[in-house]
């Protein structure tokens, strides 16, 4: 069953390889999430690393607010004293 699911997760890789830039669905983008607001903490380029991320961020306004709540709640545990 493990290598079913990474033959799914390879599928989803190439998937999102192979699309277009700015083609990237609300799922595909909130699987990336995570990832994207750790290189934004790590003060590294994340729009360049995920530019398909960084684009579907810039028109919808839903996973924005997403990424925004995600970043601000990392923000406060890592600078809570
Ligand atoms: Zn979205």
């Amino acid at each position: 069953m493990i290598s079913l699911e990474f033959n799914k997760l390879q599928a989803l890789v190439w998937s999102v390889l192979n699309t277009e830039p700015d083609e990237i669905g609300c799922d595909t983008c909130f699987v990336h999430l995570d990832l994207f607001v750790d290189l934004v903490l790590a003060g590294k380029n994340a729009a360049g690393a995920m530019p398909l991320v960084q684009a579907h961020l810039e028109r919808c306004p839903a996973c924005l607010e997403e990424y925004e709540a995600l970043l601000l709640a990392i923000r406060r545990q890592t600078e809570q004293v």
